[in-house]
């Protein structure tokens, strides 16, 4: 008799995007004329920039000749897009990386996923709330969360993050073992400072926590001062891996390119004391379970960082962001409170009064037919804010403004 990991069986059935779509269908079958504009699930709309479109071409045709054909890639990812990597997203910000230390991943989901297969089942955990479900939810399923109660696992330390503490969190009052942080953050849309986010890495350095770091939105940072790598703050190669990400960056959602750090100074303990770099120990564990990432995806991937692709890139992240401020100034014109927008494409908006994400959900979509993402889909901190996103088209999003700003007055 095969025996299921029960784990499995602790994970909530309802996925918060599942849930959105069976209440828009509700409102669809008895609203049939209604046209439903989506500013709620995190994907990219805009087509892939032609340096990119290019690169494909290319390499689609050197797998269709015998000479230039390729089969598998090495598992860490072909050199030609590390260093293009450590040239343009690391040197110039004073980051010295070895080519070893950057893992070529199929999307940073997978990796901060799969990242938790290098520390012990038994190690404590520690999230900002509100959160990327994918960090908590990949610990229920090895079993380090504990069990559910009222929306929060028995053995996670939350770290709410709210307009109360300005979106900063706290450092947790306890030792924990290993901390998440994203930023900018999804669903927030707020960033960190360097000054605070050296409270993090000193904390790690002295209480001997590995931070696992997601920067998926680090191409959105606007202002100059903001970090866009932990690596920017010292010390960080000895406590954190990194996670990028070219969907956000480059419209990869559909491509599925992005990539791993694990700096060769980071270690973890063993029962007897004893440190063991992590850096083999990923590379053992993409060389066992992963082939690579597609070389077709590795080029579209190497494309964004020629000048042509750069300048391409850039104007589309230009485009969202303008989404972006002209979402923030109309919802602040209308006086409704809002977070982020600045250097994210989420905007977290406070619900009026004492609305819940959800009832505010139903109330928008039915008095405006627009859709938005309920906070407390991301954790209980999220309960009283909606998500809203700049990665619709402008027409839309428009149209949606126009909407929301009718429907409020
Ligand atoms: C979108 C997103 C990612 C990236 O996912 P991919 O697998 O690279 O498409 C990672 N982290 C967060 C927080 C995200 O929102």
């Amino acid at each position: 008799m095969a025996l299921v990991n029960e784990h499995f069986l602790k994970l909530p059935n309802n996925y918060l995007f599942a849930d959105i779509a069976k209440k828009v269908n509700a409102f669809r079958t008895t609203h049939p004329k209604a046209d439903v504009i989506s500013l709620g699930i995190g994907d990219v709309t805009q087509p892939l920039c032609p340096s990119v479109i290019d690169a494909m071409h290319r390499a689609v045709d050197e797998m269709g000749a015998v000479e230039t054909f390729r089969g598998y890639g090495p598992e860490q990812g072909y050199d030609f897009l590390r260093e293009a990597i450590l040239k343009n997203d690391f040197l110039p910000r004073g980051i010295h990386l070895d080519i070893d230390e950057i893992f070529i991943n199929d999307g940073a989901k997978s990796d901060t996923g799969n990242i938790q297969e290098l520390i012990r089942w038994d190690n404590s955990i520690c999230v900002t709330d509100p959160i990327y479900p994918v960090y908590i939810d990949s610990n229920v399923m090895i079993g380090r969360a504990g069990v559910q109660e009222d929306g929060r696992w028995s053995n996670v330390v939350y770290l709410p993050c709210t307009a109360e503490n300005g979106f900063v969190p706290q450092l947790p009052d306890c030792r924990v073992d290993v901390i998440y942080l994203c930023y900018p953050n999804n669903p927030t849309g707020t960033v960190i400072s360097k000054q605070e986010l050296r409270k993090w890495v000193n904390y790690a350095l002295k209480n001997d926590t590995l931070i696992f770091y997601d920067a998926a939105y680090q191409a959105y940072i606007q202002d100059p001062e903001i970090p866009r790598s932990i690596y920017e703050i010292r010390g960080a190669r000895k406590c954190a891996i990194e996670f990028h990400s070219f969907s956000k960056t480059a419209g990869f959602t559909g491509v599925r390119c992005g990539y791993t750090i694990v700096p060769k100074d980071l270690t973890a303990a063993t029962l007897q004391g004893e440190r063991i770099p992590l850096n083999p120990l990923w590379n053992r564990r993409q060389c066992t379970k992963f082939n690579g990432t597609s070389y077709i995806s590795q080029r579209a991937a190497e494309a964004i960082y020629s000048p042509k692709g750069k300048a391409q890139v850039k104007a589309v992240i230009d485009y969202y962001m303008q989404n972006a401020r002209n979402m923030l100034a109309s919802f602040r014109s209308l006086g409704l409170t809002c977070y982020g927008g600045e250097n994210a494409p989420y905007i977290w908006m406070r619900t009026p009064g004492s609305t819940s994400s959800w009832q505010f959900f139903e109330e928008l979509l039915y008095g405006a037919h627009v859709v938005c993402t309920p906070g407390v889909g991301f954790g209980p901190s999220g309960e009283g804010y909606v998500r809203f996103t700049a990665f619709g088209n402008h027409e839309k999003t428009e149209e949606a403004i126009r909407r929301i700003e009718k429907w409020i007055r």
